[in-house]
């Protein structure tokens, strides 16, 4: 018997339930379609795409050079790939895009009409988001209870699978290479992110081991900030599968109580990848519409200017240009940076979380259709269990209590160098000769600031109270 194993977000040998019982049914031909037309308007953003190209690599040499490489719409390429190889059955893991879900399951049905055996299996989420339910069978709308009454009462994660010992014939006729796919540009960019990351299996797993001998311990109140090594970066490898989120799960808790703090927050924010997945399922426009829908009237503003002077990182606010060059340069970008950003685009330039979550989409290794749709609604105050809107983040109080001594912003922000702490987050209002000392000049060297924080501030709680009352 001779079966087709679809690799898709589960770019991996180990714990892939898929690859796993393909291998027990016989001889396994490996495949990956590039499905940019079944995406559409989804389909991935610059920066995944060179670090899916990397993974691809990776998990090609893993099989022996085996990896059919494909392109083009789904059901034609699997279609032709089993008339050519004679492949009786086609095994994947579920992946949880709304186009994905629809196409998956028309899939399903067409193969099985032709006589071929489908299976798909739960790889990639810890718990499916049509497993976790409220008592009446209504969806969770807030995060605690979701995680805390749903997920952690249901059945715990099961431990991680070995890799599965394959038998792979020779494929070497079908696909095409994976240079012609074209993830990687060109330019220097697409070299450059690349630097400090390992794409792989195995570098996801010693990613994973790192986090877990050195920075789990200081996880509660480390991952706050983004010059220390306290968060995983794990996130692009869970969203492209180099590693499980059933591996990160028991390897963070091996060797540590399961009462240890630091372990339950590391779980809850997987939780909250799994939250997020949920509020995909169950509403498939979290990328396209408010969840809150008395945000439908709400005033933004229209202002390109603006917008590129966030995107590039000149709003002249430190915190936020260090944040917003860190994700160009690196694909990546600390989370409570990601909220200081989010928080200033929607409520100190009161522009559309709509461009927000469309950068970042281009611009993030871990690009993600739940979790990014879902934090930008999140930080916009429209979002399920969302920050509540008159909650502005102040990019300078923020950057003086989480980078204090400004190493992480002086990185991405090099011409701040020698501007002292006491002035580094505002630079405005340090004097001409500590400006002068500091080789910074305003509005040349580097951006006055693009907007005043207070005045804008109460511009959007002004804009926030022409919403209806009702939520
Ligand atoms: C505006 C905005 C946009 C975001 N867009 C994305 C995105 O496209 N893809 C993405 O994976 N995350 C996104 N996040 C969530 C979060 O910022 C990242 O998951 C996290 O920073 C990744 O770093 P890490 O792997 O070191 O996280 P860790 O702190 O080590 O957390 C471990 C894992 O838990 C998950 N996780 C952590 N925080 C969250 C969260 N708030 N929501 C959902 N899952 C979480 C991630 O898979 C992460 O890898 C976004 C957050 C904001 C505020």
């Amino acid at each position: 018997m001779t079966s087709l194993f679809w690799f898709r977000q589960d770019l991996r040998l180990s714990d892939n339930p898929g690859l796993t019982e393909a291998a027990k049914a016989g001889d396994v031909i490996p495949v990956y379609i590039l499905e940019d037309e079944d995406a559409g308007p989804d389909k991935m953003g610059a920066a995944s795409r060179v670090f899916l190209h990397h993974a691809l690599d990776s998990l090609n040499k893993s099989l022996g050079g085996k990896l059919v490489f494909l392109n083009g719409p789904a059901e034609i390429c699997l279609t032709q790939l089993i008339s050519a190889t004679g492949a009786q059955a086609i095994y994947w893991n579920r992946c949880y895009e709304p186009w994905r879900i629809k196409r998956d399951t028309e899939l399903k049905s067409s193969l099985t009409a032709g006589g071929i055996a489908v299976q798909s299996f739960q790889a990639n989420l810890l718990w499916e988001p049509m497993q976790i339910k409220k008592g009446d069978g209504t969806p969770y709308k807030v995060f605690t209870p979701f995680y805390r009454r749903g997920c952690l009462t249901a059945d715990a994660p099961r431990l991680p699978l070995p890799v599965p010992s394959l038998s792979i014939p020779e494929t070497s006729n079908h696909g095409v290479k994976l240079e012609s796919l074209n993830l990687r540009p060109k330019h220097k960019w697409g070299q450059d992110i690349m630097s400090g990351w390992d794409v792989s299996e195995r570098g996801a797993q010693n990613a994973l081991y790192e986090f877990c001998a050195n920075g789990i311990d200081d996880y509660q109140d480390g991952r706050n900030f983004p010059a220390k090594r306290a968060v995983s970066r794990l996130s692009p490898h869970l969203h492209f599968g180099t590693i499980s989120p059933h591996q990160a799960w028991h390897e963070a808790g091996s060797n540590r109580p399961e009462d240890d703090k630091n372990l339950d927050i590391f779980r809850s924010e997987l939780g909250w990848r799994e939250f997020s997945h949920s509020l995909l399922f169950f509403n498939p426009a979290l990328k396209q519409n408010n969840l809150n829908k008395k945000f439908d009237s709400f005033p933004w503003h229209t202002d390109d200017a603006r917008l590129l002077a966030w995107q590039t990182g000149q709003t002249g606010y430190p915190i936020v240009d260090a944040g917003m060059r860190e994700l160009y340069a690196t694909g990546y970008m600390h989370n409570r940076v990601r909220m200081i950003v989010g928080s200033f685009l929607v409520k100190n330039l009161l522009l559309d979380w709509r461009y927000g979550e469309a950068w970042f989409w281009d611009c993030l290794f871990d690009a993600d259709h739940a979790n990014n749709s879902a934090s930008w609604q999140w930080i916009a105050g429209c979002g399920a269990d969302a920050a509540p809107y008159f909650r502005v983040f102040n990019p300078v109080t923020q950057g003086e209590k989480f980078d204090k001594q400004g190493d992480y912003t002086r990185r991405f922000v090099p011409e701040l160098a020698k501007l002292p702490d006491k002035y580094l987050y505002a630079p405005w209002t340090a004097p001409k000769d500590v400006l002068d000392a500091a080789n910074l000049t305003l509005g040349k060297t580097y951006p006055h600031p693009i907007v005043d924080v207070k005045d804008s501030r109460i511009a959007a709680l002004e804009a926030f109270a022409t919403l209806p009352k009702a939520s």
